[in-house]
C-alpha cells in the first residue's frame, strides 16, 4: 500500500498554494512582482526588536520557557488597550494570543466545522481561509453581501449540513482591497442572528487605512447593540504581520470568553502556545512604537497605492476595471471577459517580467478567470509605474 493510501480524506483538499509558488519568483533578479502580499521589510522596526529581544533575554530564562496557552498577559493587556481604540470594549480574558492569525483561522475551522457543514464566504475571499477551512470538509457558499440574499435562501442552499458562519475581511480585504460599510455590516449583523451562526472577522489590514473614514469592526457594532462581548457571536482575528512583523508569528483572536476557552483547548492540543519571546518581544515594541510606526507605515503604503491608482488610469486599456481601496495592499482587476488571468501571467513573465497572482484561486468554485490580484505594498513607486506599464503592454498585445 502507497502512503498516500493511509492519508485521511481531507488530504485531498489540500492543495499547494498558487501564491506560495509564485513567492519562490521573487528572488529572480529582474522580476517586478506585485505578486506576494507581503510587507516592505524596510518598514519593520528592526532595531526596536533588536533592543527588545536583548531585553527580554537580559531579563532571566523565562523567555526562553514554555508559557501559558492564553497568551503573554502584558501583551493581551497592550491589545485590551488597542481593541478599545477601535470601539471594543473586552478584558484580557476575551484574548488569545496566536501563532499568526492564519492559525486562528485554522482553530477556528477545527472549533466549528463538521464535514459537511458550510461556511459562508466572500467570492473571491482570502486563499489561506479557504485553505485552512477546508482540511474540516466543509461546504462553501457564497457571503453575497451585495445581493442581500436572505436567510431562507441561504438555509435552504446549504443542504443537509448546517451553516456554521460567516467569514469575512470587512477592511481593505484580500484579495479585493475593498471596505464593507456600515450598513452592510449591521446586515450581515442581522443575518447571522437570524441564521443563528458566528461572525468570522478577520482584521488582518484593519490598521491600514490611507483614506476614508474609519467604519467600526463588526465585532465594535455587536457590542453596541449587546452591552458585552460575552454576548457576541462575532470572533475577531487581528494580527501583528502587516504592522509590525509578519516572520515573529504573532496574532490574537477577540471573542467571548466562552469561546476563547474553547480556543485555548485547540490551541493546548495543537501547539501548547505561541513562543514565548516572540509575544514578549511585540509587546515590548507595540508599548515603545506602535502608533508612530504605524504612521509611517501608512504614509508609506498611501503614495505606492497611489502610484499604483495613478498608473493603471494611465496605461489600462478599455475594458479593464479595478478597485480603489481605501488602505490594505491589493488591488483587484477585473479583465474583459474573453481574458484568463493564468494565461496573462505566463505571457506576463515571459515577455516583460511581470508576477502578479491570477484571481481565481481566491474563488473557492475557481471561477473568476479573467481576474488578478496586484500588490503594491513591497515595490517603490518607480517600480510601480514600470510594472503598471509593462501590464498595460501585455493587455494590448
Ligand atoms: N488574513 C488575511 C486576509 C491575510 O491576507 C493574511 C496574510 N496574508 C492572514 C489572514 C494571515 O496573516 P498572519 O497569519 O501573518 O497573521
Amino acid at each position: 500500500m502507497s502512503t498516500p493510501d493511509l492519508f485521511a480524506t481531507r488530504a485531498s483538499r489540500m492543495k499547494a498554494s498558487e501564491i506560495r509558488e509564485l513567492l519562490k519568483l521573487l528572488d529572480q533578479p529582474g522580476i517586478i512582482s506585485f505578486a506576494g502580499g507581503i510587507p516592505d521589510p524596510a518598514l519593520f522596526p528592526a532595531d526596536a526588536f533588536a533592543n527588545a529581544f536583548q531585553s527580554c533575554l537580559g531579563d532571566g530564562p523565562h523567555a526562553l520557557q514554555y508559557s501559558v496557552s492564553e497568551g503573554y498577559l502584558p501583551l493581551r493587556e497592550w491589545l485590551v488597550g488597542h481593541m478599545q481604540q477601535i470601539g471594543i470594549e473586552c478584558s484580557a480574558e476575551n484574548i488569545l494570543i496566536t501563532s499568526g492569525s492564519q492559525q486562528a483561522l485554522d482553530y477556528l475551522g477545527k472549533l466549528y466545522l463538521s464535514p459537511g457543514d458550510t461556511a459562508l464566504v466572500g467570492w473571491p475571499t482570502y486563499l489561506g481561509a479557504i485553505n485552512a477551512f477546508d482540511a474540516y470538509e466543509p461546504c462553501f457558499d457564497r457571503l453575497d453581501l451585495k445581493a442581500n440574499r436572505r436567510a431562507a435562501e441561504y438555509a435552504a442552499a446549504s443542504g443537509d449540513g448546517k451553516i456554521k458562519f460567516a467569514y469575512l475581511s470587512p477592511d481593505f480585504a484580500n484579495p479585493t482591497g475593498e471596505t464593507v460599510d456600515r450598513a452592510t455590516r449591521e446586515s450581515l449583523l442581522d443575518l447571522a442572528e437570524d441564521l443563528n451562526i458566528a461572525v468570522i472577522e478577520d482584521g488582518a489590514y484593519q490598521a491600514l487605512r490611507y483614506d476614508g473614514e474609519d467604519i467600526p469592526p463588526i465585532l465594535a457594532l455587536e457590542l453596541a447593540r449587546k452591552g458585552t462581548i460575552e454576548a457576541c457571536r462575532t470572533v475577531y482575528c487581528g494580527s501583528f504581520s502587516k504592522t509590525l512583523s509578519p516572520g515573529l508569528r504573532v496574532g490574537w483572536v477577540v471573542a467571548s470568553r466562552e469561546v476563547i476557552s474553547q480556543l485555548v483547548l485547540v490551541k493546548q492540543a495543537a501547539d501548547l502556545h505561541s513562543p514565548t519571546i516572540n509575544q514578549m518581544s511585540i509587546n515590548e515594541v507595540a508599548r515603545a512604537c506602535f502608533d508612530t510606526h504605524i504612521l509611517r507605515v501608512r504614509a508609506t503604503y498611501r503614495r505606492r497605492r497611489d502610484a499604483m491608482l495613478d498608473t493603471l488610469r494611465q496605461e489600462m486599456p478599455e475594458g479593464v476595471q479595478w478597485t480603489k481601496p481605501e488602505g490594505g495592499m491589493f488591488v483587484w482587476l477585473t479583465l474583459p471577459q474573453a481574458h484568463d488571468g493564468a494565461d496573462l501571467l505566463s505571457r506576463s513573465l515571459e515577455t516583460v517580467q511581470l508576477a502578479f497572482v491570477p484571481g481565481r484561486a481566491f474563488f473557492p468554485d475557481g471561477s473568476g478567470r479573467n481576474t488578478i490580484r496586484l500588490s503594491f505594498s513591497n515595490s517603490d513607486e518607480a517600480t510601480i509605474r514600470e510594472g503598471i506599464k509593462r501590464l498595460g503592454q501585455v493587455l494590448r498585445h
